[in-house]
């Protein structure tokens, strides 16, 4: 059942840091969607605890709000690329391709298992960020961008 979705993707400041921007956009085209938003964004306290909103009673919850605000990465890293992938099963095709959350278990050809790594504090540094359903790709989507940035709105 094909079903055409948009997707937000996130390249965390660690995808950045270790200059794999463009190795990230190259498997991303693996599965021939369309960028249809992109844009470069110093994240915000409000905008981080917003998104991972869902993890606020876990433990690493600190950790992984200073770490999508790029605060374990150096100043010039206080930044991530947010886009916004559309096309036929968009978020199943980019989760697929990311992997599993923890690098350590992401198939090693995913993204994640490629160029993640788990920290010696224990948190999961997974390169980048894609939305789990269609649920959260709508209110990620809303939340990271003005309609007017996106050139074409399904949600
Ligand atoms: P995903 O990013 O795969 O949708 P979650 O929303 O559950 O997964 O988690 C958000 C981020 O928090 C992960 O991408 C990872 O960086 C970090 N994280 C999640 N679970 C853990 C954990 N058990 N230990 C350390 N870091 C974690």
């Amino acid at each position: 059942m094909n079903k055409l979705q948009q997707t937000l993707v996130i390249i965390k400041p660690d995808g950045l840091k270790k200059s794999l921007t463009g190795n990230i956009l190259t498997r991303l085209s693996e599965t021939k969607l369309r960028i249809v938003g992109a844009k470069v964004v110093q994240v915000s306290r409000e905008l981080a605890e917003k998104h991972y909103a869902h993890l606020k009673d876990k433990s690493f919850f600190e950790e992984v709000i200073k770490y999508i605000r790029g605060e374990l990465h150096g100043e010039a890293y206080r930044r991530v690329l947010a886009l916004v992938y559309q096309g036929e099963d968009a978020i199943q095709k980019v989760r697929q391709l990311a992997g599993a959350t923890n690098p350590e278990e992401a198939e090693p050809t995913s993204i994640r298992g490629q160029y993640g790594r788990l920290t010696s504090a224990g948190l999961f540094e997974n390169v980048l960020h894609c939305s789990a359903n269609e649920g959260e790709a709508e209110s990620e989507i809303k939340l990271w961008f003005e309609p007017e940035e996106i050139v074409d709105a399904i949600y």
